[in-house]
């Protein structure tokens, strides 16, 4: 069970994040990959927004690369 809730101002604010990282899957749908899980096509690593993001900092979680490696538990 992971720590982040999945739901939709979770996502918006992902997608702040994400979408402008270099390591964006931009795989249709995919987001929030801190409480979904890795992406289905994950793309090799240029760097990662999770840093700064609001999400990460709510749940307390201080990984990176959740589209890689999966989600923060
Ligand atoms: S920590 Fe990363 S994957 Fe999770 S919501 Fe923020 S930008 Fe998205
Ligand atoms: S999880 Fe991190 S590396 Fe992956 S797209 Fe989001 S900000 Fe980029």
């Amino acid at each position: 069970m992971g720590k982040v809730e999945d739901n939709e101002g979770n996502a918006a604010i992902c997608l702040q994040n994400c979408k402008p990282c270099l390591t964006y899957p931009g795989v249709e749908g995919e987001a929030l990959f801190c409480a979904r899980g890795k992406s289905s096509a994950p793309k090799s690593k240029k760097g990662c927004n999770c840093g700064i993001c609001d999400v990460q900092k709510k749940y307390g979680c201080d990984d990176l690369y959740y589209c890689i490696n999966g989600a923060c538990e």
